[in-house]
């Protein structure tokens, strides 16, 4: 599978996965002055209201204080105000800070705030090292908006240290808790100096050794959003944020994604409830993965955005339960729509199975689209078929319907499966699998 070889071929199984980052609490609705939660010492002294440990209590309030002065530092780009924050212990640290804050003061936010939960992680020998008392929350998130384009704030799930000095308590680190299994979430501006290029209701972030590829992305994809609006509707944002990392490993970083991503050309992602319960995504974003970028034509740029764009405005309608093979081939599907690309062509893996006899047995399984699966490129191309499969029958509304009905449905995966097949296709599963067999022999033969 070279990339390079078959660039608009290649689409198919350069395409992205759906980068779905499933969180609990702390939730948006958190702010960053919440009441602390009852500490740990007040776990074995339930009733008293009134003997809180002192330190505990002073301590909390402080970094109440702390994170109230860094949020405002933010928002007015105020550079002392911020580092004044930074423990001044450490001058590597520090400096590290000062540019992630400028990288930031490009990015137009509307908000930003801090939802922490005082219960704290037990010490390690990394936060011993600071020899000085040191608190890490066991949850904390910051909760942005970027202006204009998030309707609702995104979350970064990180995991300070704080660091009490003779002048008080200090953000000392991001990462003495990485290693342990809770690293933080990083924003691009966490990578160097950050540009934006804005294109009617496309934003793109990047750096600014990638302007010119971040214009030609902002022009692509706010080109590709009328074609999405076309066979969707109109109830999303119709609106997109666009990353441009400088490498792949600031991807991954990006997206929180520990996948193989060698494979992906673009990958879109957001926070979505877990399963089974009412979608409510937050964050939408795009992100290219600037290693595989160069190798697709044009019309590859376009099929790449454009399905990208469907993940943004399905996401309302998707939980994070339902069958990936619907998830991709749709977004495939409005990819393809106006690309006059035969089918046999956007199919031609799955093409060559099928002329050799190999007919999948059932609709791609999930761990299929997984990047390093081996049968990627098949797995998209099924789900592609199969989504066009339920146009033929009942028409492109008819796949929105569908679509709708199982990102909608409360129960369980296969019953909301085998409703959607029933109520809107008159067919049960295994009928449907057997549709779906048949239509590739006639599609691909
Ligand atoms: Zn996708």
């Amino acid at each position: 599978m070279v990339l390079a070889a078959v660039p608009v071929l290649a689409v198919g199984l350069a395409d992205a996965t759906i980068a779905i980052r499933t969180v609990g609490s702390p939730g948006p609705a958190h702010s960053a002055v919440a009441t602390p939660s009852p500490s740990a010492t007040s776990q074995t002294q339930p009733n008293a209201r009134f003997t809180l440990n002192d330190a505990e209590t002073k301590r909390n309030a402080d970094l109440r204080d702390l994170l109230d002065r860094r949020r405002r530092a933010i928002l007015h780009h105020d550079v002392r105000a911020f580092l004044a924050t930074d423990d001044p212990m450490q001058p590597a640290f520090r400096a590290q800070q000062r540019g992630a804050f400028e990288a930031l003061a490009a990015v137009p936010l509307a908000s930003w705030q801090y939802a922490v939960d005082y219960f704290g992680l037990p010490s390690t020998q990394r936060t011993r090292r600071y020899r000085a008392a040191t608190f890490a929350p066991a949850r904390f998130a910051v909760h942005y908006a970027i202006k204009g384009f998030d309707d609702k704030p995104t979350s970064l799930v990180q995991t300070p240290t704080f660091v009490h000095r003779k002048s008080g308590w200090y953000v000392a680190s991001f990462d003495d808790y990485a290693g342990s299994g809770n690293p933080s979430a990083k924003g691009i501006w966490d990578f160097g100096p950050v540009r934006t290029v804005q294109v009617g209701p496309v934003l793109v972030l990047g750096h600014p050794q990638s302007l010119s590829l971040m214009r030609e992305i902002a022009d692509i994809t706010a080109a590709s959003i009328p074609n999405v609006t076309a066979v969707w509707g109109r109830g999303w944002s119709r609106k997109a944020v666009v990353l441009v990392p400088s490498t792949q490993a600031e991807l991954s970083a990006l997206v929180d994604d520990s996948e193989d991503l060698s494979q992906i050309a673009a990958v879109a992602s957001a926070e979505v409830s877990s399963c089974p319960a009412a979608p409510n995504p937050v964050g939408g974003r795009i992100a290219i993965n600037p290693r595989n970028w160069p190798s697709l034509s044009s019309l590859g740029h376009r099929i790449v955005l454009t399905h990208e764009l469907t993940h943004v405005a399905t996401r309302a309608r998707s939980n994070s339960c339902m069958p990936t093979w619907l998830i991709e081939g749709f977004a495939d599907y409005v990819a393809y729509q106006k690309s006059s690309i035969p089918v046999r062509v956007i199919a031609s893996e799955l093409g060559a199975d099928v002329r050799a006899g190999r007919i999948p047995t059932s609709l791609p399984p999930n761990a299929t689209f997984d990047g390093s699966s081996k049968r990627l490129a098949q797995a998209y191309e099924g789900g592609y078929l199969a989504c066009r499969l339920i146009a033929s029958m009942v028409g492109e509304r008819g796949l929105v319907r569908f679509y709708t009905a199982v990102g909608t449905s409360h129960a369980t995966p296969v019953h909301a499966m085998a409703a959607a097949l029933r109520s809107i296709l008159h067919l049960t599963p295994a009928e449907f699998t057997a549709r779906w067999q048949s239509y590739l022999r006639s599609q691909l033969s």
